[in-house]
């Protein structure tokens, strides 16, 4: 089985607008653990650290720099997400980076709808609720921005058998 943990962010907004229940709530109801949780107010090394220069390369340096001011707003919660190709499953439950493109049924698409061109137009970045890892590579270097060892847990949920 390709057990895997992958990072959850649930953004500024996404505390905010009071949807850490909700959002938590899909990924139990998927049968996906959660192993870590907690509320974090990111300083900006830690908000360098999880956005790195990859995301200057691949969406411009602005944008970076924006969403290190986004998380300065506010708390995040932050998750480790346990489960059979986690780091796939979740990234479907959260639906397409941009809110206007991500479908009904995912959080990103339940829950925001704006575009790039309109984040661009006003110069903040695309408030799409939840970030997470999309890599295996970037799961285990983002869980270690986040967590320490000591800090994710190792449980069995009591329908381990019939969901995994
Ligand atoms: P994801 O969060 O889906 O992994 P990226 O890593 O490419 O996507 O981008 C990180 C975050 O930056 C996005 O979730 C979104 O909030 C923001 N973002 C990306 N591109 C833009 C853009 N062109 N304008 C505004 N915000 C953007």
């Amino acid at each position: 089985m390709a057990i895997e943990q992958t990072l959850v962010l649930i953004k500024p907004d996404g505390v905010q607008r009071g949807l850490v229940g909700e959002v938590i709530r899909r990924f139990e109801q998927r049968g996906l653990k959660i192993s870590a949780l907690k509320m974090v107010q990111a300083d900006e090394e830690t908000s360098k650290k999880h956005y790195t220069d990859d995301i200057s390369k691949r969406r411009g340096e602005h944008v970076r720099k924006q969403l290190i001011d986004f998380f300065k707003t506010g708390p995040v919660v932050a998750m480790v997400i346990e489960g059979v190709d986690a780091i796939e499953n979740v990234r479907k439950l959260c639906g397409a980076t941009e809110s206007k493109a991500a479908l009904p049924g995912t959080i990103r698409g339940d829950f925001s709808h704006v575009s790039y061109s309109h984040a661009d137009e006003k110069k903040i970045v695309v408030k799409n609720i939840i970030h997470a890892s999309s890599s295996k590579e970037d799961a285990k270097t983002e869980i270690s921005v986040w967590f320490n060892k000591e800090e994710i847990h190792t449980y069995k949920r009591s329908d381990e058998e019939h969901v995994w």
